[in-house]
């Protein structure tokens, strides 16, 4: 991946490749990239992979189609009718509400469903409960989710809508100019990172001054440019003036609309809606937590969550203890320089007692992947000693026998040493950061 700011993608010309990646470490579920200001490629090469199959929960929240249709809708954006289902009676009371004929949805944290059998076309209230039974509880497997899918518990039934042509509009978060930026295209559908990178000529890019805000006349440039005449066309202009109130307001890091449709009888409408909030956001809205949907998250993570640790699985095998997520990035960077894969990010804060860096540990230790640790503390407020008791007790408490290697320095590290030293574990300590990454890799290999 190439080092290249979003602002680069005002040329035209740009290779869109970089934009996507960046693009998927936003829309895929988890600006660790926000929470813990990262600037540099590397992490996002580390991460990206990652964060777009992942849901992520304390980073950055995500919610159901369904319910960003409802909030949409409140900010005057118009969506199909529809009602969600949480089992099969009511999927055959929504269809019939509907008409009969409707679209059925699986709601997952994860786009590309329609491709994977998410999303069906259905004629009838019957054939509506047929397709419903067949994805309650199913694990569904999208190019977004990961080889290890996510359940379906939830399904909204919706009308079925006329189709005439399909758009690609998107407000997002550019972090490296700190700004709103709409990206919005006329080949909308299901194949938007297939055109970003063959024609990004057919993407527009549009970067909102904060100061200035959104003007009309940007919205209508974009509109016109979308090959938009007419009612639609102003149709438009209010849908992308209502989408960026809507931004502000709600304090969204991302909405997508893919596809935003003109129907068959010229009419504007939001198909379908990925919406990604902010959580430092979060005291704005205290709604927001309540509207999270736990099946969808990494037991783990929400683990972390109730004990105020930053973790977010990775995909390796390297177990990773830090405190300060500057200190974390820092680690996985080293150890993906030496080969190694981490296992995850998890900074266990400063100021963590015995009983958070035991439920830490624990949580790196439930992970089947994980086939050594990596601890690397600094103890400044944080004291060793203190992780030192935290990783003897969740050792203990689940019998691991993995390596270990600390290296740590700081406030009591002497005694810290000394109780690790003397727990039995399988532990080997470390001064210097290169030399203990490289002892952990050779470690796990
Ligand atoms: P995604 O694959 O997870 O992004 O799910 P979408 O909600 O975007 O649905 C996938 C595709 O199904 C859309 O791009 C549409 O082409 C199609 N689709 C969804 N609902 C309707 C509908 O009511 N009518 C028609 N004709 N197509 C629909
Ligand atoms: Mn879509």
């Amino acid at each position: 991946m190439t080092c290249r700011s979003l602002r680069d993608l005002d040329d035209p010309e740009t290779n869109f490749e970089f934009f996507l990646n960046e693009f998927q470490v936003i829309g895929g579920g988890a600006a660790a990239a926000a929470c813990f200001s990262l600037n540099s490629c590397l992490h996002a090469a580390i991460l990206a992979p990652v964060l777009h199959e992942r849901p992520q929960y304390g980073v950055i929240m995500n919610i159901h189609e369904y319910q960003a249709k409802e909030i949409l809708r409140s900010f005057g954006i118009p969506v199909p009718q529809g009602r969600v289902a949480f089992r099969e009676a009511q999927v055959e009371r929504a269809a019939r509400e509907l008409g009969g004929r409707c679209v059925v949805k699986a709601q997952i944290y994860a786009g590309g469903r329609g491709k994977a059998g998410g999303v069906r076309l259905v004629a009838t209230p019957e054939e509506a409960v047929q397709t419903a039974k067949n994805l309650f509880g199913k694990t569904l497997v999208t190019p977004q989710t990961g080889p290890e899918g996510l359940i379906v518990r939830r399904i909204l039934v919706e009308e079925a809508v006329e189709v005439s042509r399909e758009f690609y509009l998107s407000l997002t978060l550019d972090r490296q100019t700190s700004r709103y930026c709409i990206i919005a295209s006329a080949e909308g559908g299901m194949e938007i990172e297939a055109i970003a990178e063959k024609s990004p000529e057919k993407i527009h890019l549009l970067t909102i001054d904060p100061f200035v805000g959104l003007r009309t006349y940007q919205a209508r440039k974009l509109a016109l440019a979308l090959g938009m005449r007419g009612n639609v066309c102003e149709e438009c202009v209010t849908l992308i003036m209502n989408l960026y109130r809507c931004c502000l307001e709600k304090d969204c890091s991302l909405v997508e609309i893919n596809p935003l449709v003109v129907t068959g009888s010229d009419w504007l409408l939001a198909m379908d809606a990925k919406m990604n909030l902010d959580d430092n956001a979060l005291f704005r809205h205290p709604e927001y937590q309540e509207m999270t949907d736990l099946s969808q998250i990494d037991p783990l993570e929400i683990t972390a969550g109730e004990f105020d640790l930053s973790y977010i699985k990775l995909k390796g095998s390297i177990g990773c203890m830090v405190n300060g997520a500057g200190l974390a990035m820092a680690t996985l960077d080293m150890l993906s320089e030496y080969g190694g894969e981490p296992a995850n990010f998890l900074d266990v804060g400063g100021g963590a007692g015995r009983d958070r860096v035991a439920a830490a540990f624990r949580i790196i230790l439930d992970d089947p992947a994980v086939k050594g640790v990596f601890v690397n503390i600094f103890g400044g407020i944080m004291r060793c000693d203190v992780i030192a008791e935290g990783i003897i007790q969740a050792a203990s408490d689940t019998g691991c026998h993995l390596p270990i290697v600390v290296r740590m320095d700081g406030t009591l590290v002497e005694e810290g040493k000394r109780l690790l030293h003397e727990s039995g574990l399988n532990v080997r300590f470390t001064h210097d950061l290169t030399e203990g990454v490289q002892a952990i890799v050779g470690m796990v290999r």
